[in-house]
Order: structure tokens, then sequence, then C-alpha cells
């Protein structure tokens, strides 16, 4: 699962003003209608985010698109966390995944082999217990879910499209 937070350049679960800042900079660096060498950005800017991409590529397309790419991120990251409810519910997804991820990893399922318990999504943990989605987590394609009764955990991948 992508971090919103990061692809604008934010520490997790801060403010709406502080992403606002933060996507009006970024968004006037990545901007495809601007030319690289426009940027004029100094590449001892302490934010991964904010240096030139200097690995991808000779030719101006590829920067260009890779340009492009992380502008169009950049915009869906914030056009989700400006908005309270959905940050909300994002944050509630992001921090399930914070918890889980460092636990003891049991399997990786595909999002398909869930089965539909509107309006969950439900796999069968060995202990009995459930592995459950609901449809916010898996709108934002949460990674790691943890049963809900032993301390095992699995990782999600989304390799299709999943349907809304
Ligand atoms: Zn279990």
């Amino acid at each position: 699962m992508e971090n919103l937070y990061s692809t604008l350049g934010c520490q997790n679960f801060v403010g709406v003003e502080e992403l606002r800042r933060s996507y009006l900079t970024l968004v006037k660096e990545f901007h495809p209608d601007k030319h690289i060498d426009e940027i004029g950005h100094s590449s001892n800017c302490p934010n991964e985010i904010h240096k030139p991409d200097v690995k991808e590529g000779q030719n101006g397309q590829t920067v260009a698109g890779n340009r492009l790419e992380k502008f169009i991120a950049i915009d869906k990251a914030w056009k989700i966390l400006k908005d309270i409810e959905l940050k909300e519910k994002y944050d509630l997804v992001l921090k399930q995944r914070l918890l889980c991820q460092d636990w003891p990893i049991q399997d990786e399922l595909e999002i398909n082999e869930f089965d539909e318990d509107t309006p969950n999504y439900v796999h069968v943990c060995r202990c009995g217990g459930k592995y459950i989605l609901n449809s916010t987590d898996v709108r934002f394609h949460l990674d790691y879910v943890c049963c809900d009764s032993c301390s095992l955990c699995v990782k999600i991948l989304y390799l299709q499209e999943f349907p809304d």
C-alpha cells in the first residue's frame, strides 16, 4: 500500500495545513508543464522527494514520464488527504497497517482469495479466527491484516484491479 503521507513528503498523520504546504511546493516542482532545467532546486535538500531524478535515464522523455507519474501520485494523495472524511478513513487503514506490519507474516494472499461477506472481505485463519477487511481497507489497498483471534498476520496482494 502506498503511503500517501510519504508521497506528499510529510510525516504520517500530519494535519491538512501541513499537507497543503507540502503539496503546493511539490506541485510546483513536479508539474509536467515545467521543464526539468527550470526547477532549480538544490541537491542538498534533505527531503528525498525534492531531489531531482539523477539516476533515471539520460533521455528527457523518461525523466518527463517519471515526473508526470510523480505529479499524478502527488495530486491523487492530496485529493484523498485534503478530504477530512477520507483522511480519517485513510488514517485508520494506515494505523492498522503500521500495527500489523511488525507481526509475524503467516502467508501472502491475493485479495480474491478473500470471501465476500458484505460489507467485509473475510479469510479464515488456521486458528479458526478471521482476517477481516472492510471496503475502506480494500479501497486503500491495505496490505497487512491481523487475525482477529491470534497474533498472525497475512500480507495481501492486489495483483489485479479489484472492483470497488
Ligand atoms: Zn489466527
